[in-house]
């Protein structure tokens, strides 16, 4: 059976190369190849002896998940679509700005966890993806902007930042999450710092401390609510692992995190969780947590009840938080938007819940194509 290349971090191929009876340095040539310089094909491996490119040849792929779309608005962003087979397709989003480029990615083909305002988790879920598609969308990602074609040479980094908020609950997926994380941060793969690669969760504990001890990266955490209460009804899995333990779980991330903060997600949803009493009940519960907030303008989506809040009442609930001395910012830009919460991301998913009871087939691509 031949292996995907992609799917091993450092470890994972230092493995493959002493099972075939090659030394470990072979895996850090290898990953130089595959990740820095962004080859698939061996014969370019020019210092690996041709003897062994030809037993790679024979015993190895190299196959990121087919780019099927790459749309570019007027703003510079890209909106990249990826065929992950059997009928599911996942998105990620590359957002330039002056100082960084962002790229935001995919950890799942749906999301089983079915948050009660989330476009993805009403498309149901079908499986985790493998490591060589969580990180073969950022391989492809700086194929398609230049990244391997020198851009990079005079320091200047394409894709500076990267964030798990897509398409999944990436701590759902944590082993091939976790794998995928430590190419990133490794210096002869990505090279990407620790603070620039952000995990969003909407608050899987356990998993929240596995991530802390085995690849600490910037941590964001889908909050939505100020009490247990409205959130069980939100995001459901905090009938699993109510606020009191989830903040515990952010304290204790802090010990190790790269940055001294938490981020909170917090989607406004009129009339449902964007009062000011609310917004106080936000500061209460979150004193004790160093953390700042990305208040999110609710995108509707067909099929969903709730609606987005008016500007006045997003203003006057950011206005309570930053007069309590918390960093508050509300996203405004469409790309802003895709990036600031897990599931924000289209793709087509074939659901295997049964939540749907039917194919879903891309229905915001295909309002996104309507200009809706
Ligand atoms: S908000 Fe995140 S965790 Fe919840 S259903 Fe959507 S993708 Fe899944």
């Amino acid at each position: 059976m031949t292996v995907n290349l992609l799917d091993l971090d450092a470890a994972g191929l230092t493995a493959f190369f002493a099972a075939h009876g090659e030394k470990p340095f072979r895996a850090r040539q290898v990953l130089r190849w595959l990740h820095r310089f962004g080859r698939a094909d061996f014969a370019a491996m020019t210092d690996i002896a041709g003897s062994l490119r030809e037993k790679l040849a024979r015993l190895a792929v190299v196959r990121p998940p087919a780019m099927l779309a790459d749309r570019v608005s007027d703003d510079g962003t890209h909106k990249f679509l990826f065929d992950v087979g059997g009928g599911n397709a996942v998105e990620s989003v590359f957002i330039p700005e002056e100082e960084r480029g962002t790229l935001c990615i995919s950890t799942q083909a749906g999301c089983a966890l079915d948050c009660s305002f989330c476009s993805t988790g009403k498309q149901g879920f079908n499986r985790n993806l493998t490591v060589a598609e969580i990180i073969g969308q950022l391989w492809q990602a700086r194929q398609v902007l230049g990244a391997y074609q020198g851009k990079e040479a005079n320091g200047e980094r394409v894709i500076s930042n990267v964030v798990l908020m897509g398409m999944g609950e990436p701590l759902a997926n944590p082993d091939n999450t976790v794998t995928a994380l430590r190419l990133m941060l490794d210096d002869n793969a990505y090279g990407l710092s620790r603070r620039r690669v952000t995990v969003s969760t909407s608050g899987l504990v356990p998993a929240m401390d596995r991530l802390r001890d085995e690849c600490a990266v910037a941590l964001a955490v889908s909050l939505h609510a100020p009490n247990d209460r409205l959130r069980d009804e939100l995001v459901p899995i905090n009938r699993k692992y109510p606020l009191r333990e989830l903040l515990a779980a952010c304290r204790r991330y802090l010990e190790k995190a790269p940055r001294d903060f938490v981020t909170f997600e917090y989607v406004l949803l009129d009339g449902v969780n964007d009062s000011a009493a609310q917004a106080r009940e936000l500061l209460a519960l979150t004193r004790e947590v160093p953390c700042k907030f990305n208040l999110i303008p609710f995108n509707p989506f067909p099929g969903t009840s709730y609606r987005r809040s008016s500007a006045p009442r997003i203003r006057g609930f950011a206005e309570i938080l930053l007069a309590a001395g918390v960093v508050a910012t509300t996203r405004r830009t469409r790309g802003d938007d895709i990036a600031a919460a897990c599931g924000q991301l289209a793709g087509q998913v074939l659901d295997r819940t049964r939540r749907t009871g039917r194919r879903v087939i891309d229905l915001r691509l295909e309002r996104q194509e309507a200009g809706a």
